[in-house]
């Protein structure tokens, strides 16, 4: 069955475009446009994978790192970040944080699935699409 994908990200051209991206794909999206709502999503419904966006206002991609693996539950979620950051080390400081991986923007549509699913265990991979119409 297709993951299900919780974006947590403010600007709303990069979450409807990545939204687009994954559910055209075959994944189920879910959305959040801030960390306080990110957590509270993520908490509730209990994602395969956050995507989450670093520069947030009330709680950035750290502080909703954080808030997850101080619990048991959110501990184990898999969190990608997404930032527009392109310092050579924001990489090391996002996996010293917790990450389980790093994109930075801007994303590139024609690859961004599957950056993403390399962070899917194989069972939770959409089926390729058959016919591009
Ligand atoms: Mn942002």
């Amino acid at each position: 069955m297709a993951a299900r994908i919780l974006i947590v990200e403010d600007n709303a051209a990069n979450l409807e475009l990545v939204r687009y991206l994954l559910a055209f794909s075959g994944y189920t999206v879910m959305q959040a446009r801030d960390g306080v709502q990110g957590v509270e999503i993520a908490m509730k419904e209990r994602p395969d994978l956050i995507i989450c966006d670093l520069q947030m206002p009330l709680l950035d991609g750290y502080q909703v790192l954080a808030r997850l693996r101080e619990n048991p539950i959110g501990a184990k979620f898999a969190v990608v970040a997404v930032t527009a950051f392109s310092m050579p080390n924001d990489r090391q400081m996002v996996m010293t944080a917790g990450f389980d991986g790093y994109l930075s923007k801007p994303i590139e549509p024609e690859k961004f699935v599957e950056q993403i699913e390399a962070y899917l265990p194989a069972r939770l991979r959409a089926p390729p699409r058959t016919t591009d119409l």
